[in-house]
């Protein structure tokens, strides 16, 4: 009952009908609860109002809810990082999300599952490294590039020097938050695999409503999209076969790997699968033999820092853990960035920034191993400027799965759009459910 003392006046008549209406109400009191409680508690009133007709507008639900939990400051810490612009007024959705987006808060911070927590880091730190990238991405030479490979390759660094914040803008003049391809394709990958286990089918007719109309992405629109992915998707739209990737050398893109996340999280139980799958979901839109092998590569050191229970090193992952003989690489190139021979040598400076697979992963790779933490990792790779936003999102990828989800900036998790909807991917693609 204290809740009606708690609310504005002009407001008590639809809590009153409320209590009039509702038996339940009685039982609750938000003294002495525990956050989880709290929260239940107010979402079940939210509930019975829209069940009793009682209309709130979304502000003033955010007011109450500030008002109730106003005890609780931790709780109301949380309330205050939802993101609340991409809610339409309906309340349904509104409920929905809201339940999503609590728990989320709630639970993954106090989980102890830690392969789940490094795959919820995995795809939400592509999401990550795509946002703080798209900044920088095409600082130069844009029309060679997509000519060349599909997708950028720039050969001269920007002028821009530590960029370190996910502040949008960039070529495609994105809000903050928002995120590029390579972040919608693997949503679509995740909902196929959700939907309909692993099909290459599911993932094309998803990258299709994507191109589109959209689908999955941060801005309702699909705005940037590879030579080599757009060719792929017609000719599937024609031919009907989802092995449509091109198998060229010369259009050896990263497309496919800056998408790859939810492969290995879906079949983080077993690498031999992970690897598998990894290769075949590259064939869609790249089919030529360096980009299904980097995938493989890929995935299967995601793998290995998904399943990282016992803190290992990087080094002890990527370089002992016996892949040469899992992997059974064929592709020079795969096998240089495997064993090192391509990037551990190599200055920062000197580190390739095109839309080619194999300097895309190569840096990316660069860029986890010699940084400290998760966000040192993502700054380091989207300044090297050019294809900025998936070596980003590669680097992400892979910093995520290794650093684990506590490491990823708070900030960068509120700010990311959908990002509510990008870690429950992820939570779902783990549980399988
Ligand atoms: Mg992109």
């Amino acid at each position: 009952m204290n809740i009606i003392n708690k609310i504005e006046n002009k407001h008590k008549e639809k809590y009153k009908k409320l209590l009039k209406s509702n038996k339940f109400i009685k039982k609750v009191s938000f003294l002495n609860k525990s956050r989880n409680n709290l929260y239940k508690d107010f979402y079940e009133i939210l509930l019975k109002m829209k069940d009793n007709n009682i209309s709130l507008k979304q502000e003033e639900i955010i007011q109450h809810l500030t008002i109730i939990s106003i005890k609780d400051h931790k709780l109301l810490k949380l309330f205050n990082k939802i993101n609340y612009e991409n809610y339409n007024k309906d309340l349904k959705s509104f409920l929905n999300n809201l339940n999503t987006e609590v728990d989320l808060f709630i639970s993954i911070k106090e989980e102890s599952n830690i392969q789940l927590k490094n795959s919820i880091a995995c795809l939400l730190g592509l999401a990550c490294g795509d946002a703080l990238g798209t900044t920088l991405e095409f600082t130069k030479n844009e029309q060679e590039s997509l000519a060349q490979f599909g997708r950028g390759e720039v050969t001269e660094r920007g002028s821009q020097e530590h960029h370190t914040d996910i502040i949008g803008g960039g070529v495609f003049k994105l809000k903050a938050g928002e995120w590029t391809d390579d972040t919608s394709m693997a949503l679509c990958i995740s909902k196929s695999l959700q939907e309909d286990g692993f099909s290459l089918k599911g993932q094309m007719d998803n990258y299709v409503k994507w191109m589109r109309h959209g689908y999955l992405s941060s801005n309702g629109r699909c705005f940037d999209i590879g030579v080599t992915t757009s060719n792929a998707i017609k000719q599937y739209l024609h031919l009907k076969n989802p092995k449509a990737g091109s198998k060229e050398i010369h259009h050896s893109g990263n497309g496919s790997i800056m998408r790859l996340a939810p492969i290995p999280i879906y079949f983080y139980q077993n690498i031999n699968k992970t690897i598998q799958y990894s290769a075949e979901s590259s064939l869609t839109t790249h089919g030529s033999p360096e980009c299904i092998e980097s995938c493989m590569l890929l995935g299967a050191i995601l793998n290995l820092f998904i399943n990282n229970i016992n803190n290992e090193s990087k080094k002890e992952l990527i370089f002992n853990s016996n892949l040469e003989s899992i992997l059974n690489l064929k592709e020079q190139k795969v096998i240089q960035l495997l064993n090192g021979d391509s990037w551990l040598k190599l200055k920062y400076e000197e580190l390739p920034n095109t839309g080619y697979v194999i300097d895309t992963l190569r840096s990316a790779l660069w860029c986890l191993y010699y940084s400290n933490n998760f966000k040192e990792a993502l700054t380091l790779a989207v300044n090297l400027c050019g294809d900025a936003d998936t070596i980003g999102a590669v680097c992400g990828q892979l910093a995520g799965a290794y650093y684990g989800y506590d490491q990823i900036p708070n900030h960068w998790i509120s700010i990311i759009k959908e990002s509510t909807y990008i870690q429950k991917e992820a939570y779902s693609l783990f549980l399988k459910k």
